[in-house]
Formats: structure tokens, C-alpha cells, sequence
């Protein structure tokens, strides 16, 4: 996704955290804001995707 506005978007870049994958522990790079995940993210070990517009699973 393209950053098209770079004044505005500051306040809701999300943030880059490293979360352990719930399936098999893999440490995956999720992007997250508020606690939901701004970007699919697929686990490289297990396959599991975790979809974007949804809390991390614990
Ligand atoms: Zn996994």
C-alpha cells in the first residue's frame, strides 16, 4: 500500500512489533495499530496467515 499523504499520516502509522506466532512460536514482523493488524501477515514456518483488520491472536 502506497503512502499517499505523508503530513496527515502520522498519526495512524501503525507499529512494528514482533509477536510470536500462536500455531508453532516463530517470531513473525506484524504491523499493527491499536491492537489490529494493519497487513496480512503469513507465518514462514507454519503457513498460518493472520488477517489484516484483526487482533493478533494470543
Ligand atoms: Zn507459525
Amino acid at each position: 500500500m502506497a503512502v499517499l499523504d505523508g503530513c496527515g499520516a502520522k498519526s495512524w502509522t501503525p507499529t512494528v512489533e514482533e509477536r510470536p506466532c500462536p500455531t508453532c512460536g516463530e517470531i513473525l514482523e506484524v504491523f499493527s495499530k491499536d491492537g489490529v493488524v494493519t497487513e496480512e501477515v503469513k507465518c514462514p514456518k507454519c503457513g498460518l496467515v493472520i488477517e489484516a483488520g484483526k487482533a493478533f491472536p494470543q
